[in-house]
């Protein structure tokens, strides 16, 4: 089976084309229909697997067809006027937790060209960025927030810059790292969706390993029904 029929949003499929995507990875053929039907997800996966795409694509997939209504808020070019302030609040629907800056950027690329000629808006902050670069590009809309923890908790608690009441889709990506690096009650903090009922989000969680401590944090978020790869 390959890409075309993945049952895939036309500008899906047109994006996955772009990147040169032809036939879905292993852990891509198991996240693309658990994610598309709704199941939290444990996916034990190597970075060069393809995970970034497995839940990249389902989840933009899913977003592509409601965008119009979903998209988050975003200045409207319309009535842009010189030296009016048309700065939003970044609500975004989808976040992306990982543990480094060069982890960051490289999944925001993947999310860039997925996004590609869509309603969708991507951004990524992190440790050791400037915080006014990172919050100008906040306040311009966004749809899909890549971060590193530290740098997430300081934008959420900035309310008038970020809030994440609207994520359909939180993804923790190499959680054994960021727990070894002692993330884990930020990790708790953040996966509680700061503002919003829990219910309301579909978890991901992605580790190379999977020690007590990613257990625990999967037991303690993520719903009893899943996927696991090994
Ligand atoms: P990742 O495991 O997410 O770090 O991805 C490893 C590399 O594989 C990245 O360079 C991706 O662009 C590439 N990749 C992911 N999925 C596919 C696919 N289905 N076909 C070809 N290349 C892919």
């Amino acid at each position: 089976a390959d890409f075309n029929d993945a049952g895939l949003h036309p500008a899906m499929l047109k994006n996955v084309q772009l990147a040169g995507y032809r036939t879905p990875t292993p852990i891509q053929r198991y996240c693309l229909p658990a994610i598309h039907f709704g199941y939290d997800v444990i996916g034990i996966a190597q970075t060069g697997s393809g995970k970034t795409a497995a839940y990249l694509i389902p989840i933009l997939n899913k977003l592509m067809g409601k965008a119009k209504k979903l998209a988050a808020p975003r200045p409207n070019p319309a009535t842009f006027q010189e030296g009016v302030d048309q700065r939003v609040r970044a609500e975004p629907l989808v976040v992306v937790v990982c543990p480094t800056r060069e982890l960051a950027v490289q999944i925001f690329n993947e999310a860039r060209k997925f996004c590609y000629r869509t309603m969708l808006r991507p951004c990524v902050v992190y440790g050791g960025g400037t915080m006014r670069d990172q919050e100008d590009q906040l306040q311009k809309g966004c749809d899909l927030l890549v971060a590193t923890p530290g740098r997430l908790l300081h934008f959420m608690n900035k309310p008038s810059v970020l809030t994440l009441r609207r994520v359909r889709y939180m993804v923790i990506d190499e959680a054994d790292e960021m727990l070894m690096d002692d993330w884990k009650e930020e990790l708790n903090l953040i996966l509680s969706g700061g503002e919003q009922e829990e219910s309301n989000i579909n978890y991901m969680l992605f580790s190379a390993t999977f020690p007590k401590v990613a257990r625990d944090l999967a037991k303690s978020h993520l719903a009893e029904t899943h996927v696991r790869l090994r």
